[in-house]
């Protein structure tokens, strides 16, 4: 197994990762580290959970230390756009973390705060700045925000930034960049759209794929109890309350579903708080704080809220309501079971979202363990699977290239329970 001192990586970065507690590099960053530092371009096909930001943030870092210039206003020298605020914050943290001691300016910016310490900290020139698009596009119509001398360009999470419609924005920030750079893409999965935006982007990238968090997934024991609608309520409780639940993250379709959960725990003396877009910045990161504290254990989130969401310790995944988006499963499970630990997903499944359930196993490929409570009939999910087969709609939209067939992402998770 590769080693962080073979990875030709500085002294400091090195210490830096000893102090963050790992041990060896994850096989992404094994793989990705090595090409990176010589300065090449790379198409990473990982999800989060696989240690991706490390893989490029490590690298990155390396690169940009030891500047022996004065950064020039306005004119960041790197740049990492990531889809939502949360994973942006966490991007942000790991530089920190990983760049302690490095004497390297990084800042954040997202929108749905104020503009003032952006503007400020742009103004003062920065090595990194990791970014949402909607708020860089306002901050670069403002002239607060150049990208002529980005030596650096990572695009994160890249199939969610479509799925979330910013590919407008991407690619009139894409437009702005310089010619001469060093280019990374991460994405989970290929959509067409993507593998256009890399085609253009990239320029004889090594191609690192990881099978999505298997190690990770194989550590989550899941299942599912059928119960009516009514119930869901009352069953959250009775998990909650069992033994081994230590943080647990509820996931509801609806920023109004996960509203009613904290007013029915409240009302039963459970603390819990709700993350979703109708929170206010400061509310969400103090949730997120007060969940990754252990103050608060209960944590309810809509499934874009929770994309990135990265706190070690969260014992349980509960899906209050079965997504409709079949990946959503694999998005929301992989909060579990991080860094090592063992987790459990449990999935409440109503009369209503059987069809929902099928689409989830015949992406993850195995029937998982049924139980149920207050004595619904166990229906066999075959029985409600769908005439047609499933087809993943972003699948339907790929096309043959040999990428394509490479990146039909092998969502191939052994269950342990
Ligand atoms: P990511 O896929 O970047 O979201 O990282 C997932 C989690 O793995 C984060 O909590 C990281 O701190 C952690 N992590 C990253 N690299 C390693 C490593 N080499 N060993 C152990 N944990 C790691």
């Amino acid at each position: 197994m590769t080693k962080f001192n073979e990875l030709n990586l500085l002294d400091t970065i090195l210490k830096n990762v000893h102090e963050a507690g790992y041990e060896s590099p994850t096989p992404i960053q094994a793989q990705s580290i090595p090409p990176l530092i010589e300065g090449k371009d790379l198409l990473g096909i990982a999800q989060t959970g696989t240690g991706k930001t490390a893989a490029f943030t490590l690298p990155m870092l390396q690169k940009l230390a030891g500047r022996d210039f004065s950064l020039t206003p306005n004119e960041p020298r790197s740049l990492i756009l990531a889809p939502t605020r949360e994973l942006a914050s966490q991007i942000k943290e790991q530089i920190d973390k990983y760049g302690k001691d490095l004497k390297l300016k990084s800042f954040v910016i997202f929108g749905g705060v104020g503009q003032g310490n952006q503007v400020n900290a742009l103004r003062n020139g920065l090595d990194v700045l990791v970014a949402t698009p909607g708020r860089l596009i306002d901050l670069m119509n403002q002239g607060f925000c150049k990208l002529n001398r980005i030596e650096i360009f990572v695009l994160d999470e890249a199939d969610r930034m479509l799925d979330m419609g910013f590919i407008h924005d991407i690619k009139k920030i894409i437009s702005k960049l310089p010619e001469k750079k060093q280019t990374m893409l991460f994405s989970a999965t290929m959509p067409n759209e993507i593998i256009g935006i890399s085609n253009r982007i990239l320029k004889n990238p090594v191609r690192v794929e990881v099978t999505p968090v298997s190690s990770t997934v194989e550590r989550i024991n899941q299942k599912v109890i059928f119960c009516q609608k009514a119930h869901k309520y009352q069953l959250l409780r009775k998990i909650l309350s069992e033994e081994g639940v230590e943080l647990s993250l509820v996931f509801t379709r609806t920023k109004h579903g996960a509203n009613k959960i904290v007013d029915y725990l409240a009302h039963h003396s459970i603390k819990s708080v709700a993350i979703h877009g109708n929170k206010s910045q400061n509310a969400r990161e103090s949730a997120l704080e007060n969940f990754k504290k252990g103050t608060i254990k209960v944590l309810i989130a809509t499934d874009i809220a929770a994309r990135g969401i990265d706190v070690q310790g969260v014992s349980h995944v509960i899906n209050f309501d079965i997504p409709v988006d079949a990946e959503s499963y694999v998005h929301r499970i992989g909060r579990t079971a991080r860094a090592g630990r063992e987790g459990d997903a449990i999935s409440f499944c109503d009369e209503t979202e059987r069809d929902a359930l099928s689409r989830v196993q015949k992406l993850i490929g195995l029937k998982l363990p049924v139980e149920t409570f207050m004595g619904v009939p166990e229906k066999s999910v075959k029985e409600t699977r769908p005439s047609k087969p499933f087809r993943d709609p972003r699948a339907k939209k790929q096309n043959h290239s040999s990428i394509d067939k490479k990146t039909k992402v092998g969502f191939k998770y052994r269950n342990k329970g």
